[in-house]
């Protein structure tokens, strides 16, 4: 259950949120105020406890309302989890209080990482060691949760004749710089930007891990358990528009709805299931298929949404809340992993097994 200040608060200003009417530095203070931030999240370590599924659960609600929001925390949450899998205890202990009261925002850079991780590109950002840590230098074309008073991101870091490493950046640091908000189709208020390194020194407390290769694999199925909360949640609110309609001539659309309502809810307790029993560690495959047949029902549950409602929701004055799921649903296949570098990888996985 979410608590009701936020799920009016995002109910009201989901549109606004989605066009960039609402200021971004609103969103994570109502989060922290609800108290999402620390789900699943070990009580020795501040949070509020339960596992990785209470933290997923809070995301689909969220993203029912608004999956500007819930892209937020997501960028949150994971960046949370990374100091929960770091061996840097200073670090963590340095930065989780501030995370999990969202007084300092955790933002994600590592797309750029995984698609390396996958053999899909090289990384983005490249060091040179130094006396006190390393000189980076590099892009990152698309992050999220860069809020304007201040973040913290994760990047990966290619060090030639060594292991790619992955960092926490402190904003602030001189050759560190902020693009303005990217131009977005929707998520507009989601504080999304590229950070470009210049010869910025970091110094060696800011590690999050040593071996990139090692790292990455044990927080995936975090990463993508929580991202799929998202789909989870923009599906889920699609169906209940759909239910609204059932009654009368749309009755016919009766018999795919309960489908896409069975298979979407049989995904949810196989994610959950999953993550729980550590299956996704030794089996990435299962949770790549799961995040596509995700994806795939998120693009028919908003199908069947326009179908239920009919002319009405190409009306601007009627159909707002569709059209703003429907801008949020073009989000669902590009996110890293996207669907494309899923089926990529699946294609190897089998061609390796064969
Ligand atoms: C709203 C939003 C928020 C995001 N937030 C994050 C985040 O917090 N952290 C994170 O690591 N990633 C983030 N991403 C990036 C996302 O996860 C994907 O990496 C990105 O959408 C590119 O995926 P792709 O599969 O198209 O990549 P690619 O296969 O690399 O790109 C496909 C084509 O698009 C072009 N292209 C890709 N990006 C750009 C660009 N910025 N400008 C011009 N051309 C481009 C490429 O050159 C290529 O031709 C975000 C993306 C979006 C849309």
């Amino acid at each position: 259950m979410l608590d009701s200040n936020l799920s009016h608060w995002l109910e009201a200003e989901a549109d606004a949120l989605d066009r960039g009417l609402r200021d971004a530095e609103e969103v994570l203070p109502q989060l922290a105020a609800a108290g999402v931030l620390g789900l699943g999240v070990d009580t020795q370590y501040g949070g509020a406890g339960g596992d990785t599924c209470s933290a997923i659960d809070a995301i689909a609600t969220v993203a029912g309302h608004s999956l500007t929001a819930a892209f937020v925390l997501w960028g949150q949450r994971t960046f949370i989890e990374y100091l929960l899998h770091t061996d840097n205890t200073g670090l963590r202990e340095r930065l989780l209080g501030t995370l999990l009261d969202g007084t300092q925002a955790g933002a994600t850079g590592l797309s750029n990482a995984m698609k390396f991780l996958s053999g899909i590109e090289e990384l983005g950002v490249r060091a040179a060691s130094t006396e006190a840590g390393w000189q980076l230098d590099g892009r990152l074309p698309w992050v999220t949760n860069l809020r304007k008073r201040g973040f913290v991101v994760a990047a990966a870091v290619e060090l030639p004749g060594a292991a790619p490493f992955i960092a926490a950046i402190p904003d602030g640091l001189g050759g560190l710089t902020r693009s303005a908000d990217l131009q977005l189709l929707g998520l507009q208020s989601s504080n999304t930007a590229a950070l470009h390194i210049d010869a910025l020194q970091l110094e060696r407390d800011w590690l999050l891990a040593s071996d990139a290769r090692q790292y990455l694999p044990r927080v995936r199925p975090a990463f993508l358990g929580l991202q799929c909360g998202m789909t989870i949640g923009l599906t889920r609110r699609c169906l209940q528009e759909v239910e609204q309609h059932l009654a009368g001539s749309r009755s016919v659309l009766e018999a795919e709805w309960r489908d896409l309502r069975t298979r979407l809810e049989q995904c949810d307790a196989e994610l959950k299931h999953g993550l729980c029993a550590g299956r996704f560690l030794s089996e990435p495959a299962s949770l790549f298929k799961l995040r596509i047949a995700l994806a795939e029902l998120a693009g028919q549950a908003v199908q069947l949404e326009l179908q239920a409602s009919g002319g009405k929701a190409y009306l601007q004055q009627h159909g707002a809340g569709f059209a703003r799921r429907l801008r949020e649903s073009a989000f669902v296949p590009i996110v890293t992993p996207s669907l494309v570098q899923l089926r990529g990888e699946l294609q190897r996985h089998a061609g390796a097994v064969a």
